[in-house]
């Protein structure tokens, strides 16, 4: 069966980190271990101003957003 454009979309779905918000702490962060496909990591980065990112594997992502309501920063979205 041939799939819409608006279908394709929802399937394209993925989790995006805003960094303004994210406290980037591996510590506390239940999105990074609790995401079931592993696609969320913590990467040290002396670029970034907090010495770190949490970084999300767009080909590992689902887009399903287990992960949001788990942010304690309110900073993922799906989209
Ligand atoms: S819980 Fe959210 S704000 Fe906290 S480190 Fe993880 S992604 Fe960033
Ligand atoms: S949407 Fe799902 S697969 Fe993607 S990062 Fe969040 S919990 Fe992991």
């Amino acid at each position: 069966m041939l799939l819409g454009i608006n279908e394709v979309e929802v399937f394209d779905l993925k989790a995006y980190i805003d960094k303004k918000k994210c406290a980037s702490d591996n510590r506390i962060c239940k999105p990074l271990t609790e995401c079931p496909k592993k696609a969320i990591t913590w990467i040290e980065d002396e670029e970034e101003p907090l010495g770190s990112r949490m970084e999300i594997d767009r080909e590992k992502c689902v887009g399903y957003g287990t992960c949001v309501p788990l942010c304690c920063g309110d900073c993922i979205e799906i989209r």
